[in-house]
């Protein structure tokens, strides 16, 4: 009796293997498409026909191949992209298997014309014998001739799954076909904008993008000008995995996930994670069913993912999926809290113990660590205001500014006031000024200060030497009012600040910390005897600048707060607070008396 298992002959094996690779016509388009990338090509034109059943032709300005190379080109396994095991390690090609040829020859008729730049300095086109053409057919060599051509290499693939009719079958409508042809060359598009493409789908242009230099050019040439104007940049980096790109504004909301554009190590990646940590991101900014439009670039190290989980390579697994959450979602929040600042101020209070409890992260997340995010709330409207605070809010009693009455503002920086005596007026932001230097003041001798939670953290970059002084005297800056994360390098992440502070500067009043403590001996030991140059200068930044028109509420709290705090009557640089005109002064003036 025959044995029941026998090895299929390669005419079948190898047509199955190549049937895993190319799934569709978009799929011998982005094996054509990566080629010529990895040629170094300028410039690619794409032409499908009847959704790439019937025809689909790349031809770039690449490398292109010697009269010698191009029937090797078909042979599986050939490639010259790698030549020792060690290569493996390094790939920096989007090919290096050498099956991409091969397996789109054995189910479809190609034909390949190619010159090479490495040729002979010959520079005549017409010249007969400049380029070499190649065709084959199921997997059959069809021929070799010397043609003219100009330099780099053009390929066009007729009948596709001719001789596999279970797959041609499987194949859904031309328009269905052109569409992903469509979208994946506006994918490798987004992801080389230095690269011109060009596709015209049965005859007709339908993209046309130049050569950039921005990627945001480039994104506006494929997805449109409009929306476009409301992507918002995105950069942020955690352990060696950093994400680059633009995510769009809130109100950008789409019903399916294909404006959400992922790459990891420059590869077309649809991942759930990656969608997923994404809308996080959002949180509460996207409505239930929605999704935000996004191009985004992962890199992480070559060991962390591995690409080799789909013969595509269109998923991938990643050694750490909770650092990549984490990523990109953190990434995402902090590009909405750089664009709508007002947001991310707008935070919820914490009380100290529950500020400690919290659980921050440390700086570093090796693989396979958990993580565990404090849950903050979207809006602090809603959320009542945490008992600690009314504790330490000071015991009403009449004073000097708290019994006067507010007569309006003058040129959005005076505010102008009737006293017992006469008329007072106020410079705000010294007020401003004199406030913050008292709660900072209070914060610092409390030693556990109340910090109000930012809804978004602000990522912040410093210089080399700021950037380790700050890692010193966390705890220093903790009790002076912010919270501040080390995410390694230079980068720190501001998690939560004294209410005084909120919506200044952060960058700016570190810097200022920073430059006050690098005077001292022992930065890391600020004593009291110290204090008051860093919390003036803190102090400087958390105040109402002039120019702001307050309305009445505004103004009497503002005195109400000013009545709160030690009563010095001059703010910390040195200026006046108010003055007072009395009515004496002010008769004197009329020559009423
Ligand atoms: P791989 O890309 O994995 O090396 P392929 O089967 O896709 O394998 O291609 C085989 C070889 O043919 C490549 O290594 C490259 O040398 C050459 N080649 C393919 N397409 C092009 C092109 N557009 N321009 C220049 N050389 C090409
Ligand atoms: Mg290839």
């Amino acid at each position: 009796m025959a044995n029941k298992i026998q090895i299929l002959p390669v005419s079948i094996s190898s047509r199955i293997a190549a049937g895993e690779v190319i799934e569709r016509p978009a799929s011998v388009i982005k094996e054509l498409l990566e080629n010529s990338l990895d040629a170094k090509a300028t410039q690619i034109e794409v032409w499908a026909e009847a959704g790439g059943k019937e025809l689909i032709r790349v031809a770039d300005n690449g490398d292109g191949l010697l009269p010698d190379e191009a029937a090797l080109a078909f042979e599986r396994y050939a490639t010259s992209k790698i030549r020792e095991e060690e290569d493996l390690e390094r790939i920096d090609t989007f090919g290096f298997r050498g099956e991409a040829l091969p397996s789109i020859a054995q189910i479809s008729r190609v034909t390949l014309t190619s010159r090479s730049r490495s040729g002979k300095a010959d520079r005549d086109v017409s010249n007969p014998d400049s380029g070499v053409r190649v065709q084959f057919s199921g997997g059959e060599f069809q021929g070799e001739t010397r043609v003219p051509s100009t330099e780099g290499t053009e390929i066009t693939v007729t009948d596709l799954f001719f001789n596999t009719p279970v797959r041609r079958k499987f194949l859904r409508g031309d328009e269905t076909e052109g569409r992903h042809i469509f979208q994946l060359v506006t994918k490798v598009a987004l992801s080389n904008p230095e690269v011109g493409f060009r596709l015209c789908l049965d005859g007709k242009e339908v993209i046309l993008a130049p050569a950039r230099k921005d990627l945001k050019e480039r994104v506006a040439d494929l997805l449109g000008e409009k929306e476009t104007a409301k992507l918002l940049p995105v950069d942020y980096e955690v352990s060696s995995h950093r994400v680059t790109g633009f995510c769009g504004a809130p109100d950008l909301q789409k019903s399916s996930s294909q404006s959400i554009y992922t790459w990891v190590n420059r590869r077309v990646i649809t991942d759930r994670i990656l969608i997923r940590s994404l809308a996080d991101g959002y949180g509460m900014m996207l409505a239930k069913g929605k999704y935000p439009m996004a191009v985004l670039f992962l890199q992480v190290p070559p060991g962390e993912v591995d690409v080799n989980i789909h013969p595509a390579k269109l998923e991938v697994r990643f050694r750490n999926p909770g650092l990549v959450h984490h990523l990109v979602k953190r990434a995402v929040e902090l590009a909405l809290g750089r664009a709508f600042p007002e947001t991310a101020s707008a935070g919820i209070s914490l009380n100290p113990e529950d500020l400690q409890k919290s659980g921050r992260d440390g700086a570093v997340y090796p693989a396979g660590s958990s993580f565990r995010e404090t849950a903050v709330p979207f809006l602090s409207g809603t959320v009542p205001r945490p008992v600690s605070q009314e504790l330490f809010r000071r015991e009403k009693r009449e004073g000097f500014f708290n019994s006067l009455k507010v007569i309006g503002q003058l040129k959005g920086t005076y505010i102008l006031c009737q006293s017992e005596r006469g008329l007072v007026i106020i410079d705000q932001h010294a007020a401003h000024e004199r406030i913050s230097f008292a709660r900072l003041s209070e914060n610092w001798s409390r030693a556990s200060g109340e910090l109000e939670e930012l809804l978004i953290p602000v990522n912040l970059e410093l210089r080399y030497d700021q950037a380790r002084l700050l890692s010193e005297v966390l705890p220093t800056v903790r009790r002076l009012g912010m919270e501040v994360e080390p995410l390694g390098g230079n980068s720190f992440l501001v998690r939560a600040v004294n209410r005084r502070l909120l919506s200044a500067g952060y960058e700016a009043i570190l810097q200022d910390i920073l430059e006050e403590l690098s005077l001292l001996p022992n930065p890391d030991a600020l004593v009291e005897g110290n204090l008051e140059p860093v919390i003036a200068r803190m102090a400087c930044h958390g105040s109402v600048q002039a120019h702001r028109v307050l309305d009445r509420g505004e103004m009497e709290s503002l005195l109400e707060e000013l009545q709160e705090v030690e009563q010095s009557p001059f703010c910390p640089h040195g200026r006046p607070v108010f003055f007072e005109i009395t009515e004496e002064e002010l008769e004197k003036r009329f020559r009423r008396t």
